[in-house]
C-alpha cells in the first residue's frame, strides 16, 4: 500500500521514494522491505531502535503520516512540515529498552538548503503502549560545546 502511495501521489518535490529492494536509508545494510519498510507498512516496530531507524527512513522518504502515527500523542505536533533537506546518513550510537521505556542515541547527518553538512546528535526517548513503541521527545547534544 505504501509503495502505491509513494509512486502515485503528488509528493513534495525533493523527497525521494524508497525503492522496495534498495538498501534501507537507515543504513542497516538490509534492503528496505526487510528493514524499515515492514514498520512503514503497518507491522509495529519491535524495539525503540527499530522505531527510531524507521522514523529516520520516514524523514528520508517524506512519510509524515508515519512520523505522526509513531509520535506519542502527548508530544506529537498537530501537523508536520518536513525540512527540505537531504539526509546523508544515520549512526545509532546506543539503544536501550527496559520494560516499556527506551532510549536511542544517534547522529543523523543532513545537508541543509544552503548545502552545508549538518549533524543532529540526539538522545530520543520512547515508550511502549499497547504493544507499539512511540517516540516521546529528544534531547539535542551539542557536540561542539561538549568538546570545548
Ligand atoms: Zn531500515
Amino acid at each position: 500500500m505504501i509503495y502505491e502511495r509513494l509512486s502515485h501521489s503528488a509528493r513534495p518535490h525533493t523527497l525521494p521514494a524508497i525503492k522496495a529492494h534498495a538498501p534501507c536509508p537507515c543504513g542497516s545494510g538490509d534492503i528496505y522491505t526487510d528493514c524499515c519498510g515492514q514498520w512503514h507498512t503497518g507491522t509495529p516496530a519491535p524495539t525503540p531502535e527499530a522505531l527510531m531507524r524507521s522514523r529516520y527512513s520516514a524523514y528520508v522518504a517524506g512519510l509524515s503520516d508515519y512520523l505522526l502515527a509513531t509520535w506519542h500523542p502527548s508530544t506529537a505536533p498537530g501537523e508536520l512540515e518536513l525540512w527540505p533537506v537531504k539526509w546523508l546518513g544515520l549512526d545509532v550510537r546506543r539503544a536501550e529498552a527496559e520494560g516499556d521505556a527506551g532510549i536511542v542515541e544517534f547522529v543523523a547527518r543532513h545537508r541543509d538548503t544552503s548545502g552545508r553538512a549538518q549533524r543532529l546528535h540526539e538522545i530520543s526517548r520512547f515508550v511502549r503502549m499497547d504493544g507499539r513503541w512511540y517516540y516521546i521527545d529528544g534531547q539535542i547534544i551539542d557536540d561542539e560545546r561538549e568538546a570545548s
